[in-house]
């Protein structure tokens, strides 16, 4: 009997919500998809690799006889000292002060959006490459960012650091009295509870040996963020590329198939995706076309599909068969996710997500608040529908 996504969805989320790389409940479904892909008749390769894993404790910050919680930031080293307060609002204001062996309150422009885990390999921007050199250099016993709403996720206050190769340790809040409590010449005590531990994980691949030396990937990324359920982001996807699996004697013949369940979309070293890459160029293996299911299935949506690099020719194509499906449209481009990488080479790519990402999807990832309930298992089954139509018309 065909297992539907809409089971498989609600199997995983139930059984291993929560799963941030190197967590008990990511291996636990590490183990699992190995076993679906092997009940699938697939190859299954796994590719062993370490991760850190992290978790923090209360943090605070004391100043003027006042006490504020702070977020310990994601992998940040532990701190407990005393210290003068410096306020810095611009990344000019930071690299003309005296940093170092002070506590630092970053607000206002320089806390604008997170910052990029240091030399990340896809993507690390001039601007965040000055203020990460600048800090690391002269050494501030810890940083306090004041942030707001992360304007790629849910998550409020966001960390503005979240990268286990930065060594300061740092801590974040959306209270802005901590600025007006911390007045010109202050000196503070802050508290930074965090600690970060490594454990071995892996990277797996269910395929199906083709001719040649190209491949088609269709991925999904296994691992959540901290502190959610993960439903939507990315079990959502997860679903779906299992129902695929299972369905893999519906593919018809042609070029090397691999499935795969990226571990570490959500970590500052994508170790699981650099890991894959590395196997790629071993092989000698050309790419043909790369299908990433992130987030669809939006309760109210229908499946996004945004093409990147795609001739005009199979742009055509993809497009007749995204219309055939009333829940299907093309979508708007989005550059995050691990189509991005490959998107950014050249290579032909497809984000497989829900038509309402932008306007409320992200405003739930990576939050409390991304339930099962937010998905329509319907809509997965569908996304299936058509990425193996899409396969087969590239395959
Ligand atoms: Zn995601």
């Amino acid at each position: 009997m065909e297992i539907a996504s809409g089971t498989l969805f609600e199997e995983i989320v139930r059984t291993f919500p929560g799963r941030p790389l190197g967590s008990a409940s990511n291996a636990g479904l590490l183990a699992y998809i190995q076993n679906a892909f092997a009940d699938s008749r697939l190859d299954v390769i796994a590719l062993p690799f370490d991760c850190r894993f992290w978790s923090a404790g209360p943090s605070s910050l004391r100043v003027n006889g006042r006490t504020f919680p702070l977020f310990a930031g994601p992998f940040s080293p532990p701190c407990s000292g005393t210290g003068p307060i410096l306020k810095i609002r611009t990344v000019d204001e930071l690299i003309a002060s005296e940093t170092e062996g002070k506590i630092l309150l970053l607000h206002d422009e320089i806390a604008a959006e997170p910052l990029m885990p240091k030399e990340f390999p896809f993507y690390y921007p001039d601007e965040h490459r000055r203020v990460i050199d600048c800090l690391e250099a002269h050494a501030p016993q810890a940083i306090l960012a004041i942030t707001g709403k992360d304007p790629v996720s849910g998550v409020n206050p966001f960390p503005l650091f979240q990268d286990g190769n930065f060594s300061i340790p740092s801590a974040c809040s959306g209270e802005h009295e901590i600025l007006a409590a911390c007045q010109e010449g202050s000196t503070g005590s802050i508290t930074i509870t965090s600690a970060v531990e490594t454990r071995p994980s892996r990277q797996l691949v269910g395929r199906r040996a083709g001719a040649g030396q190209e491949r088609i990937i269709v991925c999904a990324h296994m691992d959540t963020a901290y502190r959610t359920p993960g439903a939507i982001d990315n079990t959502a996807g997860v679903a779906v590329l299992l129902e695929l699996a299972r369905r893999s004697a519906e593919l018809q013949a042609g070029c090397t198939l691999d499935l795969v369940p990226f571990n570490g979309e959500e970590n500052y070293a994508v170790p699981g995706q650099l890991k894959y890459l590395e196997s790629l160029r071993e092989d000698g293996a050309t790419v043909r076309l790369v299908i990433n299911l992130d987030a669809p299935g939006s309760v109210g949506s229908k499946n996004a599909f945004s093409l990147y690099n795609f001739p005009d020719e199979q742009r055509s194509q993809v497009t007749e068969i995204v219309a055939e499906s009333e829940q299907a449209e093309l979508g708007a481009a989005w550059y995050a996710g691990d189509h991005a990488m490959f998107a950014f080479n050249g290579t032909p790519a497809i984000a497989v997500t829900s038509s309402d990402l932008f306007e409320k999807v992200t405003d739930l990832t990576h939050t409390e608040r991304d339930v099962p309930e937010v998905v329509d298992p319907d809509l997965l089954g569908r996304a299936c529908d058509t990425v193996i139509k899409i396969v087969n018309r590239f395959v």
